[in-house]
């Protein structure tokens, strides 16, 4: 059976097992030796390890993939391809899921006493954000793991590479020999993944009882919908009209980085397996993915927007507010904004949500409201955010010519 197959009957498995054990969770044998021991100790590692690569592998990667584009007027036309693509498809899904809310109308009649408390957290400004793109310290750029000043040092520096020609032609051929290695580490770690997924989903599955759906069901059911419309439908004729790429095949291929991105509920931890899976499965050349991969897990949230609009809905539906369509086009605007700034981690598009909310003047407080069914959401929505990652790349790199499937 190939990779992916086990991969993703490590998540079924996983699940499976998770919600079996939930029942008896509080069972001092059963929390001590599985949940807290063998399922929470294999989670741990396996994240760890993940996020481990991801720091080496996008700056050698990135640098290589500079370095081999060699002519500089092709860099500022790829970035300005991904980045509008980034930004339409967002616009897109937005979009979508604000015509779910408003259609299904999941907040109508909703029981406000149902609330959590939530504490909004004040989000940055833009002239920050811009700011807060260059790094002043690259060293501390990659301790902290701020994969936009990662982005911006590593584009540099494959640039100076590039410039510097024969005189640097010495280091390019070591850090190609570098992101080899760094490769076989993610090749073998992903060997590792169906007993890795199995113990994440494990854990959550264990720790999450369904009966929190039940009261936020159709609001559960309508962030779903989208989801899925948004994968089936705006992906597929991307990929059709654009890069003239079957759908079928894609899915086929990125089915071992939506389980890996299920399980962690964290793009930036499957970078390096959205990176091979698009480098070496869906034949993205390096000079490509090593840009467009880091910088999707960073700044594209297709999924984390699609929350955002349904959840808008939602809570102005919930508190009996109307926004109008000038309310609903802000959203449309600043839920993009706030997917770019929504780092890839989870569950930080629930704290995002805040700036959307408070531009339209609803209640923060309603972030309560949903957050109780969040968990198993941020983990859809993570395989959305990074499906979209994958198609984007297969179309810049089928507009520059870059794009080998290999023969199968
Ligand atoms: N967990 C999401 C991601 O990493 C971000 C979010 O929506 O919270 O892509």
């Amino acid at each position: 059976m190939g990779l992916s197959g086990r991969i993703l009957i490590g998540m079924v498995a996983g699940s499976l097992f998770g919600a079996a054990l939930q029942p008896f969770s509080d069972v001092e044998l059963v929390r001590g030796v599985l949940l807290d021991g063998v399922l929470y100790i294999g989670g741990s590692i396996f994240l760890a390890s993940l996020k481990l690569l991801v720091v080496p592998l996008v700056f050698v990667s990135l640098v290589c993939g500079v370095a081999a584009l060699e002519d500089v007027s092709r860099l500022g036309r790829v970035g300005l391809r991904t980045l509008a693509l980034y930004l339409t498809t967002t616009a897109m899904a937005i979009s979508l899921a604000l015509l779910a809310g408003v259609l299904l109308s999941p907040g109508n009649g909703f029981d406000l006493s149902t609330s959590a408390a939530f504490e909004a957290r004040n989000s940055p400004g833009l002239a920050e954000t811009i700011i807060g793109m260059f790094p002043a310290n690259p060293v501390r750029a990659m301790a902290e793991g701020n994969m936009l000043q990662i982005i911006v040092f590593a584009g540099l520096f494959g640039l100076a590479m590039t410039l510097a020609g024969e005189r640097a032609r010495g280091l390019a051929r070591i850090l190609g020999e570098l992101n080899t290695v760094i490769m076989k580490m993610v090749t073998i770690l992903m060997h590792l993944a169906p007993y890795g997924v199995f113990c994440l989903l494990g854990g959550v599955f264990a720790e999450q009882g369904l009966s929190a759906l039940a009261p936020l069901a159709r609001y559960f059911l309508t962030v779903t919908l989208a989801l899925a419309a948004h994968t089936f439908f705006t992906y597929p004729l991307m990929l059709r009209v654009l890069a003239n790429i079957p759908a079928r095949a894609f899915f086929r291929e990125i089915r071992a980085i939506a389980a890996v991105a299920f399980s962690t509920a964290s793009s930036n931890a499957t970078i390096p397996a959205t990176l091979e899976t698009v480098e070496h499965r869906l034949g993205v050349h390096n000079s490509i993915a090593s840009f467009t991969v880091p910088l999707g897990a960073t700044i594209n949230m297709d999924g984390t927007a699609i929350m955002q609009g349904v959840a808008t809905a939602f809570i102005a539906q919930a508190y009996g507010l109307d926004i109008g369509i000038h309310g609903y086009l802000t959203v449309v605007a600043m839920a993009t904004l706030a997917s770019v700034g929504t780092a890839g981690v989870p569950g930080v598009g629930l704290i995002t949500l805040a700036m959307v909310l408070e531009q339209v003047g609803l209640p923060v407080e309603g972030i309560g409201l949903i957050i109780g069914v969040d968990r198993l959401l941020d983990m859809m929505r993570t395989v959305v955010n990074v499906t979209g990652d994958a198609a984007v790349s297969c179309v810049v790199a089928k507009r520059e010519g870059l794009l080998n499937p290999p023969q199968t």
